[in-house]
């Protein structure tokens, strides 16, 4: 059975040197492949792309400073990652190092570990300078959804900062209180373009998969994509800056888009 796992990877496409960013829900990589531990998911990532490659997961903790109420700092080591249980377990394992974002950091195993390093955090978390920028230019580079859909495709707020669509430096966040700061222990950092909703990601997601541009593998009822960030970036920019509408979701169902809505005056 576990060896299933490893062909099922290799058979999407992974391969030796590959530069990968995995977004994942592991009650649905379960279903798929029941008897496999957290540990043993990553372990077979790593063996396949072997140290010449990368293993990339968000570690993202949210943590803005707030013009009122309480917000939480900040801390590299002891802030647990709020993506889920696959990306915790990743980020406390041998060799993984943490990018220092007190909003959206990453943990990097392999040769992005070693060139990206853990001083990373840009003022646009997740636009110039940051890991999915480094992912774009970088051959070889993937990302796998595994048992997730585009609403946490991270990559398509670096879409949203390049393309650029019209809110990409328009915070969504006015109506929790948040501030463009991040906390962290080590100290306040001004950021500019804070992600905001990737609810409507999805319809990028069906235009993709409608077109024909990119194919999903079905395991089990469990869903898995493997893009080249090349594949997301060509077909991305355009639609990103042409169809941006589609991005926010339907007026009146979500306070984040609804905001940008507004003040870009889009309708
Ligand atoms: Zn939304």
């Amino acid at each position: 059975m576990n060896e299933d796992l490893k062909q099922f990877l290799k058979k999407a496409g992974l391969k030796k040197s590959c530069h990968t960013l995995i977004h994942s829900s592991f009650r649905n990589i379960r279903n798929a492949f029941p008897d496999i531990s957290i540990e043993y998911f990553i372990r077979s990532l790593q063996e396949i792309v072997t140290d010449e490659g990368s293993i990339i997961m968000p570690a993202f903790t949210y943590c803005f400073k707030r013009s009122s109420g309480e917000f939480e700092v900040f801390d590299k080591l002891s802030s647990p990652s709020k993506i889920g249980a696959v990306s915790e377990v990743f980020r406390n394992m041998p060799n993984v190092i943490r990018t220092s974002s007190p909003t959206h950091s990453f943990s990097l195993w392999g040769k992005a570990a070693k060139i990206i390093g853990c001083d990373n955090s840009p003022a646009s978390p997740l636009g110039a300078g940051s890991v999915l920028d480094w992912l774009a230019n970088t051959s070889l580079s993937y990302i796998i959804l595994a048992g997730v859909d585009f609403s946490a495709l991270s990559f398509g707020h670096y879409l949203e900062v390049k393309a650029p669509v019209p809110w990409h430096n328009i915070s969504p966040w006015d109506y929790l209180s948040v501030e463009p700061i991040g906390a962290s222990a080590s100290g306040e950092q001004k950021l500019i373009e804070l992600p905001g909703c990737a609810k409507s990601f999805i319809n990028f997601e069906r235009f993709l998969i409608d077109n024909e541009i990119i194919s999903f593998y079905y395991e089990h009822n469990t869903k898995f994509f493997f893009i080249s960030t090349k594949t997301l970036i060509k077909h991305g920019l355009s639609y990103f800056s042409k169809q941006y509408k589609s991005l926010l979701c339907n007026a009146g169902t979500c306070q984040a888009c609804d905001s940008r809505r507004k003040q870009t005056n889009i309708y």
